[in-house]
């Protein structure tokens, strides 16, 4: 699904294109679309409003609007957000379209139909938000904070970051490639990472998730901006879905297994699971 850097694009698509329009109505071909409110109202309080900032928190996509709502998507695998008629089969796959000011429309389609939206007010925003961890690119985010709070959990590392809870905005694509820099086994331990680790883990997430940013994303399969164009980061993947195939640092071979329920891509050898640090040799005096 659309990671930190996907969502970032197409938030700074919307705030290019969109912002400063106003949405004539909505129209909702999906209904398992809306989470809240009812469908009708989500219609009714869409209708002739102007869009006044578009913003991203974790992978929360914000459309903010003069009427004080917000419309947040959360886009899963197959969402796409397209200024541009989607032309594609299936048709069934649309789920809702804005019609907008200089009749321009805004479609929502999703073929997976996993993709929610929300029109929320303020303090139901906030709620909404206020339990997601820090914004992994922002300043807030520094090299202490993880160890802090994680450092002594004996979770493996990858669930870990995966939870929006802990940090925001990672996920499947991105973490495997941010363990592989970070020369970190996916099983690994928090409890059992050095300083020295952390520090690299920190660096790989600033560094992947910058550099997703400025790709424009990832498109391994559906992923798509709102003028409808794929992301470049797909080119620059070492790990994710390359197993079978060489590991660019080490010449060993990229294998795939599962990871707190998920597909998981790393090279065993350069990311051993008792770690540079003997990890296994602390978490065998438990
Ligand atoms: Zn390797």
């Amino acid at each position: 699904m659309p990671e930190l850097p996907e969502v970032e694009t197409i938030k700074e698509d919307l705030c290019a294109l969109i912002v400063g329009s106003r949405i004539e109505r909505a129209e909702v071909l999906a209904p398992s679309l809306i989470e809240q409110p009812s469908t009708d109202e989500f219609i009714h309080r869409l209708q002739d409003v102007g869009v006044s900032r578009a913003w991203r928190r974790a992978k929360h996509l914000i459309v903010e609007l003069d009427s004080g709502d917000a419309l947040v998507f959360q886009l899963k695998i197959g969402g796409q957000l397209l200024l541009v008629p989607p032309v594609e089969e299936p048709k069934t796959a649309l789920m809702l379209v804005l019609y907008l000011d200089g009749d321009r429309r805004l479609f929502l389609r999703d073929e997976t139909g996993f993709t929610r939206a929300r029109l929320l007010g303020v303090a139901e925003l906030e709620e909404r938000l206020s339990s997601l961890g820090p914004e992994p690119l922002e300043e807030g985010f520094d090299a202490g904070y993880l160890p802090r709070k994680v450092g002594s959990r004996r979770a493996q590392i990858k669930p870990l970051l995966l939870d929006q809870k802990v940090i925001s905005g990672i996920g499947n694509i991105y973490v495997d490639e941010i363990l592989y820099d970070a020369r970190l086994h996916p099983r690994r331990k928090a409890n059992t990472i050095t300083d020295v680790e952390w520090e690299a883990l920190y660096t790989a997430i600033r560094q992947n998730l910058a550099a997703g940013v400025e790709h424009r994303g990832t498109t391994v399969r559906l992923y798509r901006d709102v003028l409808d164009r794929s992301g470049e980061h797909q080119n620059f993947l070492r790990v994710f879905e390359k197993h079978g195939r060489p590991c660019p640092r080490c010449e060993g071979e990229v294998v795939r297994e599962k990871v707190g329920g998920r597909p998981t891509h790393f090279c065993p050898a350069c990311q051993k699971e008792d770690g540079p640090g003997g990890g296994v040799g602390l978490e065998s005096l438990w």
